[in-house]
């Protein structure tokens, strides 16, 4: 394994993230692994996903990095901040144009000397393209591309480590799902592990059949793709319907632990309503992912 211990010390990583009782109810215990804690700006999930590739361009020399999001996303805004403290240039290819008018986090980015590149969505599109990306390359040919939300096979190592870091056995984990590489790193971990725990994605959009796609892409054939629960994403992605919000405050009033309800809330929800339902069987030990994402939670849409 790789020693990536000197890059999570660069950054000021919580390194591993506290693992918590959160509530019991029914004869189902959940716990909570807080990757919202590992740093007060670099989101949770975002670190496990950036991780190797942050790794892999200290080793290389590397002095530029691009990488693709939205106005609100978690991930150039993650990667921002990691490639601002490192000394590397970030390029961020951004959809939509946000000139005059930026978002927090493109603000953000801004600060921390990254280069802001607006295409129009059709040009988005093109982001996992052979040509454009090529093409790309020889604008930029000393930079090395991440893919949007760092979602590739290294991203998947990073989310392993997580499991790593585990002190219990759990008979559950769960976690939402939007690119689907989260859930896919925790997938290949059980196997690479050899770990009983059964993995659980909760779609956080509209996306029956698509967001499964996604994740068996992501994943070596032999591993199977985990149940990914649909019934949760409460209108789709971003949306906050009153019962959602309500939930979220009730929720960390209750708990003390923050959520916003683009994903940590829309998760925590779910698994209180699948408790009621009875989907986990009486005595089940369930730990629920906390991706982070609270720095997206200034403004109601994030990516
Ligand atoms: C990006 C993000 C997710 C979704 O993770 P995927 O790997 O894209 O499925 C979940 N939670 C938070 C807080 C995020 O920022």
């Amino acid at each position: 394994m790789q020693d990536h211990s000197s890059l999570v010390n660069q950054l000021g990583i919580v390194c591993p993230s506290p693992e918590q009782p959160l509530l019991s109810n029914a004869g189902v215990e959940v716990f909570v692994k807080r990757d919202d804690l590992l740093h007060p700006v670099i989101s949770g999930n975002k670190w496990r996903k950036l991780q190797g590739h942050l790794y892999q361009a200290l080793q290389n020399n590397t002095k530029q990095l691009i990488s693709f999001g939205g106005g609100y996303s978690n991930h150039l805004h993650a990667l921002g901040y990691c490639c601002f403290k490192l000394g590397i240039q970030l390029i961020a290819i951004v959809r939509g144009d946000y000139t005059g008018q930026l978002t927090p986090m493109l603000e953000d980015l801004m600060q921390w000397n990254a280069q802001l590149q607006f295409v129009i969505k059709q040009e988005y599109k093109e982001r996992n393209s052979t040509e454009y990306l090529q093409n790309l390359q020889q604008h930029f040919p000393t930079a090395t591309i991440i893919p949007e939300g760092g979602s590739d096979p290294l991203a998947l190592e990073g989310m392993g480590n997580l499991l790593k870091e585990l002190e219990n056995q759990y008979d559950y984990m769960v976690c939402p799902v939007a690119s689907g590489a989260t859930l896919a790193g925790l997938a290949k971990g059980i196997v690479d592990l050899n770990l009983k725990t059964k993995i659980l994605g909760i779609a956080m959009l509209k996306g029956e059949a698509y967001l499964e796609e996604l994740v068996g892409k992501l994943l070596p054939q032999k591993i199977p793709v985990p149940e990914i629960i649909h019934d949760y994403h409460c209108g789709g992605y971003a949306k906050s319907p009153d019962y959602l919000q309500q939930f979220c405050s009730e929720f960390t009033h209750n708990t003390k632990v923050p959520v916003e309800p683009v994903y940590s809330g829309k998760m925590f929800y779910a698994v209180t309503q699948l408790i009621e339902k009875e989907y986990f069987p009486a005595g089940s030990r369930v730990l629920a992912l906390h991706t982070g994402g609270l720095q997206g939670a200034r403004q109601k849409e994030s990516s």
